[in-house]
């Protein structure tokens, strides 16, 4: 499910919806930030350490097995209008059954046959996890099985990331901004994506569809 962010990013944009939607963009920032630290990260532990990255697209055991994703608003807020206006239209009627029954035990509601269906738009937590050596087995969380494994983000890049997106929350003035950052103010607002309900979403999602028909 997950593409390996080895090689630099594509900054991903999306010109007719931007503007529109003026947090998009700093969504995208954000992503492309974290993107681009992950490739530096993954260099780094392959040449230093000389170790490969095990994840793989055809990966999914991570997006059955953590229950624990943590989601920001501006990310929430990104998911929403993904699976509403983007979202495949053969997966939609899948994507819309697995959120109306979803509870916290089962797969990530996104994971659709192995695959992530908003993986554009992908919670920053799923973007960095990321394994090394050996893909995880069946049922594994690496982090607690073999914690050295999983890649440790470049914290600079996170930061700078979470920077981006701060003016979705009305956070404007750079001291403001940094004072939010440096004590980790922006962790607060987070939900879990696993205990999150997502029925709202599907309603949307139906009223969409329903002005297209
Ligand atoms: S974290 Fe594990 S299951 Fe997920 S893509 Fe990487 S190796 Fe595969
Ligand atoms: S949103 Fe769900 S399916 Fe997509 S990468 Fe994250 S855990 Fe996997």
């Amino acid at each position: 499910m997950k593409k390996p962010n080895k090689n630099l990013s594509k900054h991903l944009r999306f010109p007719d919806d931007e503007p529109r939607f003026p947090w998009l963009s700093l969504l995208l920032d954000s992503y492309a930030i974290i993107d681009e630290g992950l490739s530096v990260a993954i260099v780094k532990e392959e040449a230093g350490r000389n170790r490969e990255l095990a994840c793989k697209e055809s990966c999914d055991i991570c997006c059955r097995v953590n229950k624990d994703i943590p989601v920001y608003p501006i990310e929430l807020v990104g998911i929403y209008w993904f699976a509403t206006e983007k979202a495949e239209q053969a997966l939609r009627e899948t994507l819309k059954k697995q959120l109306s029954s979803h509870t916290k035990n089962d797969p990530c509601s996104f994971l659709i046959n192995g695959s992530c269906s908003i993986h554009v738009i992908r919670p920053i937590s799923c973007r960095q996890f990321n394994v090394f050596n050996k893909p995880c087995a069946e049922g594994e969380d690496p982090y607690h099985t073999r914690r050295d494994d999983v890649l440790t983000p470049i914290e600079d890049y996170t930061k700078k990331a979470f920077l981006a997106t701060l003016p979705f929350y009305g956070i404007t003035d750079e001291k403001e901004q940094i004072h939010f950052i440096e004590n980790n103010l922006i962790h607060a607002q987070v939900v879990n994506l696993q205990a999150y309900d997502w029925k709202k979403l599907v309603k949307i999602m139906d009223d969409f569809d329903s002005k297209k028909r």
